[in-house]
Formats: structure tokens, C-alpha cells, sequence
């Protein structure tokens, strides 16, 4: 496979959100057609379960070879007893999940900025990274205004942490895939 991390469209996601994965660096994406996860969405609280999704994420990376994967969706998506998330993350794990629904904003610039943000937050669980006090994408943020207010990549401390756990994701890629744990997972919820 070429790339590092399998980005995984759940439902319809415009082709131009998808481009802007190119820039997000450090990461290598592959990018798949959209998959519909079975049995993750709640047709009454129309909403993604987060858990579920992660749980077909974990099952698609397994059977394509990958050992990262981020799912990304349009829909607005909820958290066991969270009423809706913006993304969730296998802290170290193998999948990440990201809604875009609650990131939008009239400005296009402000919600790919948004999204972005929540994308290198997220992959940075995955990676490893828990929260941090820093002026740093890490920075937990349950709104909006918040995710505008911060940083736009990692600080020193979590830059370094995460090229290690990216070198170390690389030297063991070609290791048997082992059935995944139940890793932490952490979520940026939106009461
Ligand atoms: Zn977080
Ligand atoms: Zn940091």
C-alpha cells in the first residue's frame, strides 16, 4: 500500500474536501471509495454511532492492510452518551473517525481550516498524542470558536512525539497484522 493512512469517505464527501488531504502534512493518505458502514447509522437520532463506525473502520483497515485508518463523514455523528462529536480516536490505536457536519461555517475558509484542525487532532491520538496544555492542535476544544482560536499544527513537544510514532508505525507495517486491542478512546464531544 502507499499510504501510510487509509482515509476512508463514510457517505458522500465532496471532492474537494478530499483534495485538501494532500496539504495535511506530515501523513500520506490513501484515499478509498466511499464505504458505507454496516449498521452505523441511527436512522432516528440521524446520526452516526462513533463506536460502530470505528468498529467497520477497524475490520476495513484489517482486510486492505492497513494499520491506520481515518473514516470522515458528512453526518453528524454521536459518542455513546455524548450528543453529538465532532471526532473520535483510538488513542493509539487503529481508527479515527471525523464528522465535518458541526465544523461548518459560511466561510469555506474558516470550515476547511476547521476541519484541518480536527483532522490533525484526531490522527494525532492515533499516533499517540493525548491533550495538551500547549498552543497546540492537541488542545481540547469542544466548540467551534475554540478550534478557531488554535493552533494550526503541533507544538514542539507533540511534533516530536509523533515523528517517532510515525517512524515506528513504518518499521512495523510489513509486521502481521494483529487483531486490534481495546485501545482509550478519546472524542471531541459538542454538548
Ligand atoms: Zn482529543
Ligand atoms: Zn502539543
Amino acid at each position: 500500500m502507499s499510504g501510510l493512512i487509509a482515509l476512508v469517505p463514510v457517505g458522500h464527501v465532496n471532492s474537494k474536501l478530499l483534495r485538501i488531504f494532500h496539504r495535511i502534512k506530515p501523513f500520506e493518505f490513501y484515499t478509498f471509495d466511499t464505504f458505507k458502514p454496516f449498521d452505523a447509522y441511527d436512522d432516528l437520532r440521524r446520526q452516526y454511532d462513533a463506536l460502530r463506525v470505528m468498529s467497520c473502520l477497524k475490520e476495513f483497515a484489517s482486510s486492505h492492510g492497513f494499520q491506520k485508518v481515518l473514516g470522515i463523514t458528512p453526518e453528524d455523528m454521536y459518542y455513546r452518551n455524548s450528543t453529538s462529536v465532532f471526532g473520535c480516536a483510538e488513542l493509539n490505536g487503529v481508527a479515527a473517525v471525523l464528522s465535518t457536519y458541526r465544523l461548518s461555517c459560511v466561510s469555506e475558509e474558516v470550515f476547511l481550516l476547521r476541519v484541518i484542525k480536527e483532522v490533525l487532532h484526531e490522527l494525532g491520538h492515533l499516533f499517540g498524542l493525548e491533550h495538551c496544555a500547549n498552543d497546540c492542535v492537541m488542545r481540547f476544544c469542544e466548540r467551534t470558536d475554540l478550534i478557531d482560536s488554535k493552533r494550526l499544527g503541533y507544538c514542539k513537544d507533540c511534533s516530536k512525539k509523533l515523528k517517532n510514532a510515525i517512524r515506528n508505525v513504518r518499521q512495523t507495517s510489513q509486521a502481521r497484522y494483529c487483531t486490534p486491542g481495546d485501545n482509550r478512546i478519546l472524542c471531541t464531544s459538542n454538548r
